[in-house]
C-alpha cells in the first residue's frame, strides 16, 4: 500500500474519533468483480461506504489532502473496471439510500436503487419511474447517465439534484436545466462533483395501472435482454438514424467472443462475460466490433460502458 493511501487511511481513523456523525464503512484491496454487474475487475486500493453526505465529503476532503484519486461507484451496472483494478478510493453510495416523499414528489438519496424507487413510488400510486423500474442501477447513477428507457429518461422527472462540488468544495442545487441532458449524458460526467441526492417530479394515476405497466416492461427485458449472463448493459450508444444492435447482428457478430467476453446471442448490443471474462476480453471484443462496422458502414460506434483504470 502506497504512502498516500497510508496517509488517507490516517485522516479516516482521525475522523472517527473526532466526528461523531463520521461512519464510513472501509475495505481493503476490495475486488471490483464483486461491485459490479460485469462481475469484473481487479482490486480497489481502498473501497468506502460512507453512511451520510457529510461522510462522503469528509472522504473527499481526505482523498484531496493525501492526494489519493478516487471514483464514485453506485451499483457499478455501468462499469468496466480494469483487470488491474484501481489505484486509489472507490466511494460507493449503497449506503446512502433513503427514498421519501412530499407529496407527489420523491426525494432519493444517490444510493437508491431505482427498482426501489419505482416500487415506492407505486406504492404511492405516483407515476414517472415505471419504464425505469428494471434498470438496475442507482439514482445517483442514473442521473449522471440520464438513464431511460421505454420513452422515460431521467431527465423527464429529475426537478433538481443536490450535489457536491469537489472543486468549490460545497454543495450545490442543480436545476432540471443545469444538468444539460442529452442522450446519456449530464453536466456530471464533465464535473469533479458527486451526487448525494435528486427530487424526482411523480404523477398520480391508479397503483394497478402503474404495476401492469411495470411488469410489462419488465417482460420485455427478460424476453429481450440476456440477463441470465453478467453484462453492464447495453455496450454501445445509439448511432444517430440505426439500431447498433441490428448492425452487430448483420455484421455476423452474434455469438463472437473474445475469451470468456462475448457478443450475446440472443440481443447483439450486450456484451456478456460467459465466465472468466476479463477487462480486456471485453475491451478486446468491443474494438472488434467497433471496427467491423466501420469497415461494413462507414461509421464509428461509441461504447457506453465507462471504463475505469
Ligand atoms: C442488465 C442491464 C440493463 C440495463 N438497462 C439499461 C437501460 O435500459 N437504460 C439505461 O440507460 N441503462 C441501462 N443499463 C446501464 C446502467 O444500469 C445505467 O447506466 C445506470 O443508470 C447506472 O447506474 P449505477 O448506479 O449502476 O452507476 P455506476 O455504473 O455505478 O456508475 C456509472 C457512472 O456514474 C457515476 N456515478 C454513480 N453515482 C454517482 C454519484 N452519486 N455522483 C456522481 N457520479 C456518480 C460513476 O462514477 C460512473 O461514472 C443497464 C445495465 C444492465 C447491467
Amino acid at each position: 500500500m502506497n504512502d498516500n493511501i497510508c496517509e488517507f487511511k490516517d485522516i479516516l481513523n482521525k475522523y472517527r474519533e473526532i466526528i461523531p456523525e463520521y461512519a464510513a464503512d472501509v475495505l481493503e484491496n476490495e475486488p471490483m468483480s464483486l461491485h459490479t454487474t460485469f462481475k469484473i475487475g481487479g482490486n480497489a486500493s481502498v473501497f468506502l461506504k460512507p453512511y451520510n453526505a457529510s461522510s462522503l465529503t469528509r472522504i473527499l476532503e481526505a482523498a484531496e489532502q493525501s492526494g489519493v484519486r478516487f471514483t464514485i461507484i453506485g451499483n457499478g451496472s455501468n462499469l468496466l473496471f480494469d483487470d488491474q483494478g484501481f489505484n486509489g478510493a472507490v466511494i460507493s453510495t449503497e449506503k446512502m439510500n433513503s427514498v421519501r416523499f412530499e407529496g407527489d414528489v420523491l426525494i432519493a438519496d444517490a444510493g437508491a436503487m431505482l427498482s426501489v424507487c419505482a416500487i415506492q413510488s407505486r406504492d404511492k400510486a405516483l407515476s414517472g419511474m415505471e419504464r425505469l423500474y428494471g434498470i438496475p442501477g442507482t439514482v445517483g447513477g442514473a442521473i449522471y447517465m440520464n438513464a431511460g428507457a421505454y420513452g422515460t429518461e431521467m431527465k423527464d422527472i429529475v426537478v433538481c439534484t443536490e450535489y457536491y462540488d469537489a472543486a468549490e468544495k460545497r454543495i450545490k442545487t442543480a436545476s432540471n436545466a443545469e444538468h444539460k441532458f442529452g442522450y446519456r449524458d449530464s453536466v456530471f460526467k464533465n464535473k469533479n462533483a458527486v451526487i448525494l441526492s435528486s427530487k424526482l417530479s411523480l404523477t398520480h394515476d391508479s397503483a394497478d395501472d402503474i404495476n401492469s405497466r411495470m411488469q410489462n416492461f419488465k417482460s420485455c427485458r427478460i424476453n429481450k435482454q440476456p440477463l441470465e449472463y453478467p453484462s453492464a448493459g447495453s455496450a454501445f450508444k445509439r448511432y444517430p438514424g440505426k439500431y447498433t444492435a441490428k448492425m452487430i447482428d448483420e455484421a455476423g457478430l452474434k455469438g463472437y467472443s473474445v475469451g470468456g467476453a462475448q457478443i450475446s446471442e440472443k440481443h447483439a448490443g450486450f456484451v456478456i462475460n460467459r465466465g472468466g471474462a476479463t477487462a480486456s476480453d471485453v475491451l478486446a471484443l468491443i474494438e472488434t466490433v467497433k471496427d467491423k462496422i466501420r469497415i461494413l458502414y462507414g461509421i464509428e460506434i461509441e461504447c457506453e460502458i465507462i471504463y475505469v483504470k
